[in-house]
């Protein structure tokens, strides 16, 4: 293929042409020592999504984000509508993450961890390759008039597309509506789940076209996470990234011979630009379409092989690496989020532990006060709200603390189904010597299933005779 120019890579993006028009990429695949750890670590987290929604712990599976039912479970943790500031917790925890994250290396997470460059370059990319050939075969194939071959070849890569699209979109509905439910979707008759296999459909679409269409423009135009390099790196974040101290001048090995300009390591052969998914040129410097896929590294180091000078001249650095010559070093700035994150996730993981398997608060009930009983008993009415935030239904039992006092509770049914929110109504009696201020603190019990699941604290009410 003809070496591409990409000095005017500020005028426009590397898929678009001068014109507006979308330029399609056809990146080579050039399997280097980056590329083999790549395809180890996809294949590890491609096995760990395709599974997740499948393992169960105790009944259940160990991820589940429901955001219809507002159900989640993360690490076999249920998080019921009642957690929602817990999940928001973990979320900005996560974010903030991220953040200190990309600060210090850049966005490794989309090279070697997102899912989109996974299946697209693990997946889809080796399968267009396997039926279509290489790069220039298949931009031939693309330019040729519809014949036989072409026909043939453009309807196996679309149907293999389409079927793991389909695979995928499962995957994805069971992380959303869990495993037995999907069974349940294959399983029954059409008519039953109407709404779920549209949403099949509809995710088999959406996947199909971000693979087989819409491929970069996704890290480029449309993931936020992508646009936000801008603001998270600094010249300290270790990037991938042209050594141009030791590649300028770029030019071919024989024109060093006959001129007196002293080149660089860079013979300007264009296979890192070739390699890109994103068609970029590395050479230009940190840019937002770089996704850190590590492809030019390798590309860069094939090349530096073949010529015997040292690998690395496209590599894992900072800018202040290459102009300055100093190493990493942790700045005040990642010090700063890396702080920010462990009080985050203390807070996070303390108030997970701390959340009891049945919540209960205690309030008054409305508009009342207190009753003298004929027997010289007072009583208060209160209403307990309970929140069953296990897997499996509980029989509440309210007891008190201290002997001497007395609950009776006047609502008939006690049991609570799992992220369940259900209001007791009770009595709560104290004998007349017992108080002996206006407001008497007291605790009671609350059990599910027989065992002390929580404590909770009241405040008795009643007249002081002295
Ligand atoms: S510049 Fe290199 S690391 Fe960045 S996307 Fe292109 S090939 Fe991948
Ligand atoms: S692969 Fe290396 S030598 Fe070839 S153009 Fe890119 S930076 Fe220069």
């Amino acid at each position: 293929m003809a070496k591409k120019d990409t000095s005017d890579f500020r005028e426009h993006l590397a898929n678009v042409d001068r014109k507006g028009k979308r330029v399609w990429l056809y990146p080579k695949i050039l399997i280097g020592k980056f590329y083999k750890w790549r395809t180890w670590i996809s294949r590890v987290l491609l096995l760990l999504l395709m599974l997740g929604p499948w393992i169960h712990f105790q009944g259940q599976p160990i991820f589940l984000f429901n955001v219809l039912e507002r159900k989640f479970i993360l690490f076999s943790i249920p998080f019921w509508p009642q957690d929602l500031y817990l999940l928001a917790l973990g979320m900005l925890t996560l974010v903030v993450f991220i953040i200190a994250f990309t600060a210090i290396f850049g966005r490794v997470f989309c090279g070697w961890a997102c899912p989109q460059t996974i299946f697209m370059e693990m997946v889809f990319r080796r399968i267009e390759v396997w039926i279509e050939g290489s790069p220039s075969q298949q931009k031939k194939l693309d330019e040729q008039p519809w014949n036989a071959e072409k026909i043939r070849k453009k309807t196996l890569k679309h149907t293999l597309f389409w079927i793991i699209s389909f695979i995928i979109s499962n995957t994805f509905l069971a992380y959303i509506i869990g495993s037995d439910a999907l069974k349940s979707i294959a399983t029954d008759p059409v008519g039953k789940h109407v709404s779920g296999l549209i949403a099949l459909i509809i995710f088999t679409t959406v996947f199909y076209l971000v693979f087989a269409k819409l491929r970069e423009l996704v890290c480029i135009m449309i993931c936020p996470y992508g646009r936000l390099q801008g603001v998270l790196m600094d010249k300290q974040s270790v990037v991938v990234a042209y050594d141009f101290n030791r590649g300028e001048p770029r030019g071919k090995i024989q024109k060093s011979e006959t001129t007196d300009v002293k080149l660089g390591d860079c013979v300007d052969c264009g296979l890192c630009i070739d390699v890109c998914p994103t068609g970029i040129d590395i050479r230009n410097g940190t840019q937002l379409e770089c996704i850190h896929c590590t492809a030019c590294i390798d590309a860069c180091d094939s090349v530096m092989q073949k010529i015997h000078r040292p690998e690395g001249l496209i590599r894992y650095a900072s800018e202040t690496e290459f102009s300055t010559g100093k190493k990493f070093k942790i700045t005040s700035r990642i010090v700063a989020y890396a702080a920010l994150w462990a009080i985050l996730f203390s807070v996070f993981v303390t108030t997970v532990a701390m959340r009891h398997d049945l919540q209960a608060s205690l309030f008054r009930g409305k508009g009342s006060s207190y009753t003298q009983q004929a027997n010289g008993e007072v009583t208060n009415i209160f209403e307990m709200r309970v929140v069953n935030k296990t897997f499996h239904e509980m029989k509440v039992e309210i007891l008190p603390e201290d002997k001497t006092q007395r609950i009776k509770v006047l609502s008939d049914d006690l049991s609570v189904k799992p992220g369940e929110q259900k209001t007791i109504l009770m009595l709560v009696f104290m004998s007349q010597k017992d108080i002996k201020r206006n407001i008497t603190p007291f605790m009671m019990n609350v059990k599910g299933n027989g065992e002390v699941l929580n404590t909770v604290k009241g405040k008795f009410m009643g007249p002081v005779f002295e």
